[in-house]
């Protein structure tokens, strides 16, 4: 019998699932994620996840909670660094740890350490440490990966030509990567701006997406930026952006606005998140500057 991978629908579900199921299934494992967020997984979350943590880590919990009993393993991988010399949030390297400790009756979690730090050769490791949970070759799983991430390319490059990721409103293996966003009839752009995992989740932003499009508002979203143009402007910092999302934040947010391609932003934040308490005052200051509308929705 095929083992099965569950994969939560949350944190970093939103930038690596396309490229994380291609894997899986091209070492011959099924992969199952959960629905998308409800109020059944919020409740899950919030009765299984220490109070202290962020609604995006509780929200997690729910998923993962959902998965436990209909997968062999869980994919919950403890993401340290996506770049060389940056980190990622403590909660997300933490995530695998915390899960463990707060939920019962877990299937094995794959806990694959991805930490780019100090070099990019080192995701080879980490490929090779997944994969040989199902295999014992890693010719055969280096293989897997490369087809995985290729297609995961050709998905990345549609973002930068206009396709919001997850079809805007967060189901992203329905995104048969042809959903275009029109570029007719907007008057007025927005931002949307945040971590993936909020705005993406439309049960935890109410559905923003759907909302603004049927106001004829087009949205555009820091991810559809091309990674070059997002550290040319982070690179203007007065001090080095060591967080890698918030490169993607304030890379993005300040190219569109000095770029004048946006009427207004809107900011998603999760309440209690301490790198946003941050990467906030720095967009709503560049906003101020040029006169261009921000709100922000906790
Ligand atoms: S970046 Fe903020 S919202 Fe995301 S996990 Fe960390 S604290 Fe939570």
């Amino acid at each position: 019998m095929k083992s099965k991978v569950g994969i939560p629908r949350g944190m970093f579900y939103y930038d690596y699932y396309l490229l994380w199921k291609e894997f899986f299934n091209n070492v011959g494992v099924e992969v199952i994620t959960s629905p998308k967020t409800n109020k059944d997984i919020l409740n899950r979350g919030v009765h299984t996840c220490v109070d202290e943590a962020c609604l995006p880590v509780k929200v997690f919990h729910g998923h993962v909670d959902y998965l436990k009993d209909k997968a062999n393993y869980i994919f919950i991988p403890k993401f340290i660094s996506i770049y060389r010399k940056e980190y990622c949030c403590p909660k997300h390297l933490g995530l695998p740890d915390m899960v463990r400790h707060s939920i019962d009756g877990l299937p094995e979690i794959i806990d694959t350490e991805i930490n780019l730090r100090k070099s990019n050769k080192d995701l080879k490791e980490s490929v090779i440490h997944t994969g040989k949970y199902f295999t014992k070759s890693s010719r055969k799983i280096l293989k897997a990966f490369n087809k995985a991430n290729n297609q995961y390319k050709e998905y990345s490059k549609l973002m930068s030509r206009g396709v919001i990721p997850i079809n805007a409103v967060g189901v992203y293996e329905d995104l048969n990567l042809k959903t275009k966003v029109s570029t007719n009839n907007y008057k007025t752009n927005i931002l949307l701006l945040g971590y993936p995992y909020n705005i993406y989740d439309d049960y935890i932003n109410m559905n923003i997406a759907s909302k603004l499009r049927q106001n004829q508002i087009k949205i555009i979203t820091a991810e559809m930026l091309e990674e070059e143009t997002v550290r040319y402007y982070t690179s203007k910092l007065p001090k080095r952006m060591f967080w890698s999302h918030g490169h993607r934040i304030i890379g993005g947010a300040f190219s569109l606005i000095e770029e004048g391609s946006i009427n207004g932003i809107i900011y998603i934040s999760a309440f209690g998140c301490g790198l946003d308490s941050v990467l906030i005052d720095l967009v709503e200051r560049k906003a101020k500057e040029y006169k261009i509308p921000f709100i922000l929705l906790t």
